[in-house]
């Protein structure tokens, strides 16, 4: 491929193979729940009540903010996001990937719930179907400070000197860096979006024809080169409007969308 030296090197491939009595998986991702969003928390919680995948896939950002996974104290958000994370687990199997917002999720919570961790990109094997799940953020390569600081709030060192401060200290460093990631946000002439050329450099190596991925907001579906296809994840405002949730789900069929806003 043209200019396929100058890529970043190739991540290693998880995979993760599909119950094969599964009839249905679905997708969702930046769904950015906060108690200040109370009516996306509780459709996300109904959804999670309601649907009839055999399996749900959340590819990051579910939370807007993650300080860690003591933050699950008596009365707090966390404990009670991770109690509908839980009863969801408990139903079907649940998987969950981390986001640049919530990439401090950790082990202790996932297991406590009962939720699968996936790795950031993931091959789906169902029904025969390769499928390269990642959030998105790695492959957006034209946004070179974000993964220079990607790459250092990811690393051990950093994770343990935060985690050793106190809840107070770390909830103001997170806010900190979400209105220092708004700003930086704000001050790109394009929004970043992932860079195709190494989406397909990914999907080739993975042996994926379909990639799933969030982060960018901008929910479609597109060939990206000839017989590599895309499908982005929308994001969940529903304390906005006009509301936003939406679910991608897979069958032995192919990709389908469901509004979930209206
Ligand atoms: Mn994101």
């Amino acid at each position: 491929m043209a200019g396929a030296d100058a890529l970043p090197e190739l991540p290693a491939f998880f995979e993760f193979s599909a119950e094969p009595q599964w009839r249905s998986v679905e997708f969702i991702s930046d769904l950015h729940l906060a108690p200040e969003g109370p009516a996306t928390v509780e459709r996300w919680a109904a959804y999670l009540r309601d649907t009839r995948a055999d399996a749900v896939f959340i590819l990051g950002d579910l939370f807007e903010a993650w300080i860690g996974d003591d933050a699950r104290t008596p009365g707090s958000f966390a404990l009670a996001a991770a109690g509908v994370l839980a009863e969801a687990a408990s139903r079907r199997h649940v998987a969950f990937m981390v986001g640049n917002r919530d990439f401090l999720v950790g082990a202790a919570m996932l297991r406590d719930c009962g939720v699968t961790a996936l790795p950031d990109p993931t091959v789906l094997d169902a029904w025969g179907q390769r499928v390269l799940l990642t959030h998105g953020d790695a492959l957006c390569l034209d946004d070179t400070a974000y993964l220079a600081f990607r790459s250092q709030v990811r690393g051990e060192a950093w994770r343990r000197a935060f985690l050793a401060q106190p809840l107070v200290q770390r909830a103001q460093l997170a806010r900190g860096m979400r209105d220092a990631s708004e700003v930086h946000k704000r001050a790109q002439a394009v929004w970043a979006d992932v860079d195709p050329a190494a989406a397909v450099a990914w999907m080739h190596a993975a042996g994926a024809r379909d990639l799933v991925h969030g982060h960018t907001h901008r929910p479609g579906s597109e060939l990206i080169a000839p017989g590599f296809i895309r499908h982005v994840l929308s994001d969940w405002d529903c304390d906005a409007a006009p509301r936003r949730a939406q679910v991608l789900r897979l069958t032995r069929d192919g990709f389908t969308r469901i509004d979930l806003a209206s």
